[in-house]
């Protein structure tokens, strides 16, 4: 397992967000601001996956993630896996969960939804049945799947 790791880029301390949905990588170093105060940042894009065909790869140099990062990471990438990392071995592993409410990181899909023209705190209640992920947005009642989302926020 280590090796695994070692082969694409060492880190000392921090994650390896594992097993993200292809093309979600970069979006998610985005919207968490992992490269802020000049982190260090590595991503593989498009990497072969054995169980979902193509996948990205984050590593956070520095330090763990939080569960609030987790959870929104779980609705970017519900398949993502999080290795913690101490002086280069994994010292904890953990498939990320989509949480029961999300409160903001998604825009609302519905044009004419009030989050969309007024300063409301969106939040969603959300649904997984199998590796299927369902929002529904708290205002409008709009119900939509993850694919459906094409807007995040900043
Ligand atoms: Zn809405």
């Amino acid at each position: 397992m280590a090796k695994k790791i070692l082969s694409v880029a060492a880190i000392k301390d921090g994650a390896v967000i594992d097993h993200i949905t292809a093309k979600q990588g970069l979006r998610i170093v985005r919207i968490l601001e992992l490269a802020k105060a000049g982190r260090t940042v590595t991503i593989g894009l498009n990497l072969p996956s054995k169980t979902h065909g193509k996948k990205d790869i984050v590593k956070v140099e520095g330090r763990p993630l939080t569960d609030e990062e987790a959870s929104r990471i779980a609705v970017l990438a519900p398949h993502a896996s999080i290795n913690t990392i101490k002086e280069y071995e994994i010292v904890d592993k953990t498939a990320v969960t989509v949480p029961d409410i999300l409160h903001g990181v998604i825009i609302c899909p519905n044009p004419t939804c009030i989050t969309n023209h007024e300063a409301a705190a969106r939040s969603y209640r959300t649904a997984t049945e199998g590796s299927k992920v369902s929002l529904t947005c708290r205002f409008c009642e709009r119900i939509f799947s993850l694919e459906e989302i094409d807007e995040y926020e900043m």
